[in-house]
């Protein structure tokens, strides 16, 4: 490829999202005003049905890609690719590298995913917590199950896919099972 088609800056930043929230949107809109573009890592893609991780990853992309097309965020301008956990926290960011297409900044504010990368040598940007109390998956997940009111706390679209996959039945159906 022809290195003037490269974009200059670009950013990755891996979550599991379940569910997606609006601190996730929040994050991901505000790495534009620092990279050309995102990679957007599902991570533990190959773990669904649980308590902490009710969705596949093929529910997570495909709500992470309506959401963004609901606030107009471009196509060309962000990767979605599903990152699978491994046994070695020391030879993840290698992982990591192996999946995703290159990218030279980090968005992460979990504690765990700085680290690694940090001492790999990345940038890491500045991550503000939005609404943390509210706009967590824990907490939206404990509202799922509790009968509370989770839908405000999620984009529009999300809500919707939640509500056609079953996804709250889902999460209650885990939960008894336990
Ligand atoms: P998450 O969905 O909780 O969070 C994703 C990102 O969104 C984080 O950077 C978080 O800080 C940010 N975020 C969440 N709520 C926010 C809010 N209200 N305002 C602003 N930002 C907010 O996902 P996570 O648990 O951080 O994902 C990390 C992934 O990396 C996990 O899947 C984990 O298993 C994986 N991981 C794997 C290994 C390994 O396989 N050895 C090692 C390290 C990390």
């Amino acid at each position: 490829m022809n290195d003037k088609n490269l974009k200059e800056k670009s950013g990755i930043l891996i979550g599991r999202m379940q569910p997606l929230h609006n601190g996730h949107i929040q994050v991901i809109k505000n790495t534009f005003k620092e990279v050309d573009e995102l990679i957007i890592g599902i991570g533990s893609a190959q773990i669904s049905h649980t308590v902490e991780n009710p969705f596949t990853a093929g529910e997570r992309t495909l709500m992470i890609k309506k959401a963004l097309i609901e606030e107009g965020v471009e196509g060309d301008k962000y990767y979605i690719i599903p990152i699978t956990d491994i046994m070695n926290n020391s030879t993840w960011v290698s992982h990591v590298e192996m999946l995703a297409p290159h990218f030279n900044k980090v968005f992460s504010g979990n504690p765990l995913v700085q680290q690694l990368f940090t001492e790999a040598g990345y940038e890491l940007s500045k991550h503000v917590l939005f609404d943390r109390k509210l706009l967590s998956g824990t907490k939206i997940r404990d509202l799922m199950i509790n009968d509370g009111k989770w839908e405000d706390l999620v984009p529009k679209s999300t809500a919707t896919i939640i509500k056609k996959i079953n996804g709250v039945k889902r999460l209650k159906h885990i939960v008894l099972k336990m």
